[in-house]
């Protein structure tokens, strides 16, 4: 294990370079991450942004460091609230829906579960609070439309992550400003008034019936736990502004500290040269990809491998080579495994310790994955040339072994013999967490009697399926 001083760079949105990483506190690290809006299932551009976070997670711990991580839940947005009166639910159970198929998912890619999953309207009283400091202070208005608005004119430094140019943004945007009753069109909604396209979706506040915005979320909920200070703030790089500026802006302005220190942000996953967004429809979701037979461990190995501010353009191709490089890793690890029989680890032989180093510092280089993974394949054919050689002996397998398996603690993917579910299976598997998380309770029986012929025996258990060999 490298010690917690060991230096790590990361690149910074707000300084547009890389920074040495050193924490608010040392040993420990505070990690907002912005979560998914709860209104169907997530796309796999949304997990690029939740693999690249967990990957920042796994490294940071990798390092020593205790993080403690948030990701919110947007469970009150326009889209919702349209989502659930198409599907004539409430906004609750229509949400509820989607948060169960987004922890499947993240689940079905190996992503480690956050500490907490805080959800936007278990926090209204908090917003609304944020939202009463912001009016003492004087950053923020009640427009005629009884809506809250922030603004801009009063917080200078405004635009300081989107590094924008802020008089050319001011006379940009006057020109729609009569249009609105903010005082400043670019202003944003802190609370937003209800109106009939609502229902019956409205929380009291000293303003009026109504329900905050998107922003005002994240700066309560991190506030509440991570502390008006924290250490990194993540999320794909169309977040950026507005959300995170205005994120800023709500947390600096009204308690008087700064915000996040780093902010890191993921390039888009694209499809054709565009962003894969709900809205172009050029998107998959993680169980378009599974059903066509690709497993989560290929989905979490593509989004994984490309460095996480370079853009990805998905392919069925590119996954077919995911597939590849884990079947010449797992082949490696069973090499190994066979050669290590029970022995105890001895040294690492003197390649394996150079590809160890590499793989740290690549790491430590603002998360090089490609260089890490780089090191890894070398190891794989340096240890594939040693074993074919009779130089790699028992205790040097059983020491080569740990090493891929403290690898794996950051990257996540390789199979471990005792978890060597056969891909048919495990596809199965897949389909019928899908099928149940539909309700399609038909299908899901039809799936046990065809995972019973492979030879497993599936339970449902309060945490999700289990599987005995029969
Ligand atoms: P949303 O549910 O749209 O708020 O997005 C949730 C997260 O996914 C945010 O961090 C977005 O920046 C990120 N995201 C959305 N689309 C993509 C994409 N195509 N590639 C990478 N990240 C994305
Ligand atoms: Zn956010």
């Amino acid at each position: 294990m490298t010690a917690p001083h060991q230096p790590l760079r990361v690149h910074n949105t707000l300084s547009r370079s890389l920074e040495p990483f050193t924490p608010l506190e040392e040993g420990r690290v505070r990690l907002y991450t912005c979560g998914p809006t709860v209104y169907n299932f997530a796309h796999i551009g949304n997990f690029r942004a939740y693999v690249f976070e967990d990957l920042l997670r796994r490294w940071l711990t990798f390092k020593g460091f205790q993080v403690t991580q948030v990701m919110n839940l947007t469970d009150v947005d326009d889209k919702t609230i349209r989502g659930s009166q198409e599907a004539g639910k409430s906004l609750e159970a229509f949400t509820a829906d989607y948060k169960r198929a987004f922890f499947d998912d993240i689940r079905t890619l190996n992503i480690e579960p956050a500490e907490f999953y805080p959800a936007a309207t278990d926090h209204i009283p908090e917003m609304i609070q944020l939202i009463s400091r912001l009016m003492e202070k004087g950053y923020a208005y009640s427009a005629a439309d009884a809506s809250v608005y922030f603004s801009i004119d009063k917080w200078p430094s405004y635009g300081k992550l989107a590094h924008l140019d802020r008089d050319g943004m001011r006379s940009g945007v006057r020109i729609c400003a009569d249009e609105y009753d903010k005082e400043n069109a670019a202003d944003f909604a802190l609370w937003k008034a209800w109106d009939e396209k609502d229902g019956a979706v409205a929380w009291d506040s000293p303003w009026g019936r109504g329900r905050p915005g998107w922003h005002i979320e994240c700066s309560a909920m991190s506030m509440k736990y991570l502390g008006p200070s924290f250490d990194i703030h993540t999320g794909g790089v169309d977040n950026i502004f507005p959300h995170h500026e205005d994120e800023i802006a709500q947390s600096e302005a009204a308690n008087g500290k700064p915000f996040a220190a780093y902010w890191l942000h993921c390039a888009h996953l694209m499809v054709d040269g565009q962003k894969m967004a709900k809205s172009k429809g050029n998107f998959y979701t993680l169980r378009d990809i599974l059903a066509r037979g690709y497993t989560g461990r290929e989905v979490r190995y593509e989004l994984l491998g490309a460095h996480y501010r370079a853009p990805l353009n998905f392919t069925f191709s590119s996954l077919d080579a995911a597939r590849t490089a884990l079947h010449r890793m797992d082949e490696f690890m069973m090499r190994l495994a066979e050669a290590a029989g029970s022995v105890a680890p001895a040294h690492l032989p003197d390649w394996a310790n150079a590809c160890a180093g590499r793989f740290e510092a690549a790491m430590d280089d603002d998360l090089n994955i490609s260089a890490a993974l780089a090191a890894l394949f070398d190891a794989i054919r340096e240890g594939n040339a040693a074993l074919d050689a009779g130089t790699l002996e028992a205790a040097g397998s059983a020491a080569v072994r740990e090493l891929f398996l403290r690898w794996d603690a950051v990257l996540g993917v390789i199979e471990k013999p005792d978890e060597a579910i056969p891909p048919d299976v495990r596809e199965l598997l897949d389909l019928r967490r899908s099928a149940r998380a539909e309700k399609n309770w038909a299908l899901s029986d039809s799936l046990r009697h065809e995972i019973a012929a492979l030879g497993w025996m599936v339970k449902d258990t309060p945490k999700g399926q289990t599987l005995i060999k029969a």
